[in-house]
């Protein structure tokens, strides 16, 4: 419930939660930080989320949630699916639009046998061996806890579906298989996204993964070098001639392996070499990527080596309009919770670009986490539990869309 309308006519769905809305909506921290540490000591690396999966299929059947997996742990080669949570919007809520609250379940490596360490300021990070997992769990602990909450507390939401995606950290693999034609939601809020509470990524990059090979021809190298066409000496001639790191503003490009070669008095016949671009818009990755083959293709020809290419595309470039309610949901929440808004652009990839390929309209949220990806992960206290109560902002904003707009226009 809204008792407080700012008058700023940028700002028009401001509103501060009442006293009693603001304990009403608050989150249980211990339970929070209990599950996200339970999160954290199950392994569930790429492909091998069943642990994870499990528990939360049943936290939320219990809490009455309808919960399907589908086939893509089949598909992909895992022993997990993802996971499709349904939940009806309560009696005065159920007639708002509906949303989807997304994160995934697996963690990147360093993952077995993780163990969230807290320490006196809040801070959590992991025994110092491993990631801490954070990424994601940070995002599944925040939505388990927001319907808990509401759950328990009896709220009115909206109708709410969740999707816990697998292997998001091998090319979004659970998010590629999803059926999306199950989707009642055309708004979505992925939580998977590092920096301050608050932070809001409505543009991300294309990733374009490319492998160009160099095939030359073999020879003694002391006997009869001549004979031979090195395709490492091209390769690294090809790759030295490039510009890589950031290009352009919203194009990067990076050659990130390498490997070729037999021995060392061999004239190398093959050469691998695998690279990377991003870039916002997808046009600019297609363009780099020409560029790159044309150059790689005229300097191998010098040395008599080939070369061939393959390239996959990660995920598509999005820009979500900032207008649009899905963004100005979020500010909206923000507002009421306290919490700083902010809009940025990332320049990582997440299960939502798949969600807007897919004609969603979607978001990626900051949770609580920081330095992902290595064994410094770490997360807070207090990060996982404004994480936790914006989501709950959220799922409980049931102030009629169409209402509220008429708020704004001052017709009611
Ligand atoms: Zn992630």
């Amino acid at each position: 419930m809204l008792i407080q309308q700012k008058k700023n006519r940028k700002n028009r769905w401001v509103g501060l939660c009442s006293k009693g809305e603001i304990e009403m909506k608050k989150v249980n921290q211990n339970r929070l930080i209990q599950t996200f540490q339970h999160l954290v000591e199950m392994d569930s690396p790429s492909l091998g989320e069943r642990q994870v999966g499990q528990f939360l299929a049943e936290q939320l059947t219990a809490l009455g949630l309808s919960v399907s997996e589908d086939d893509a742990g089949i598909q992909l080669g895992g022993n997990c699916g993802n996971l499709y949570c349904h939940w009806e919007g309560s009696d005065n809520g159920g007639k708002e639009a509906p949303l989807l609250f997304s994160a995934h379940l697996d963690t990147v490596e360093p993952s077995r046998g993780k163990k969230a360490v807290i320490l006196p300021d809040g801070t959590i990070r992991s025994a110092g061996d491993t990631v801490l997992g954070a990424d994601d769990f940070a995002g599944v602990a925040a939505i388990l806890e927001a319907v808990r909450t509401i759950a328990e507390k009896k709220l009115p939401h909206r109708e709410i579906e969740l999707l816990f995606s697998v292997a998001e950290e091998i090319y979004s693999g659970g998010a590629t298989h999803f059926n999306y034609e199950q989707l009642k939601a055309k708004e979505a809020y992925v939580l998977d996204l590092s920096g301050p509470i608050g932070n809001c990524a409505y543009r991300a990059p294309t990733i374009f993964a490319f492998t160009a090979e160099f095939e030359g021809k073999s020879a003694h190298a002391g006997f009869a070098p001549e004979t031979g066409a090195n395709a490492i000496a091209a390769a690294a001639k090809a790759i030295a001639s490039i510009r890589q790191g950031r290009v352009a503003e919203s194009l990067t490009v990076n050659i990130g392996k390498i490997e070729g070669g037999t021995a060392r008095n061999i004239v190398s016949d093959y050469c691998l070499v695998q690279g990377e671009i991003r870039s916002n818009p997808h046009a600019l990755s297609v363009e780099q990527y020409e560029k790159i083959k044309n150059h790689f293709t005229k300097v191998a020809q010098t040395f008599g080596v080939n070369v061939s290419f393959s390239h996959q595309i990660g995920c598509m470039a999005y820009e979500t309009p900032k207008e649009l309610p899905v963004v100005q949901r979020v500010k909206h929440a923000c507002e009421a919770c306290g919490i700083p808004f902010k809009l940025i652009e990332t320049f990582g990839g997440s299960d939502n670009n798949h969600f807007v390929r897919h004609g969603m309209s979607g978001v990626v949220l900051a949770c609580g986490m920081r330095d992902c990806h290595s064994t410094k992960e770490q997360s807070h206290v207090d990060e996982l539990t404004r994480a936790a109560r914006l989501v709950v902002q959220i799922m409980t904003d049931v102030t009629g869309d169409s209402t509220r707009e008429k708020e704004a226009e001052g017709r009611i």
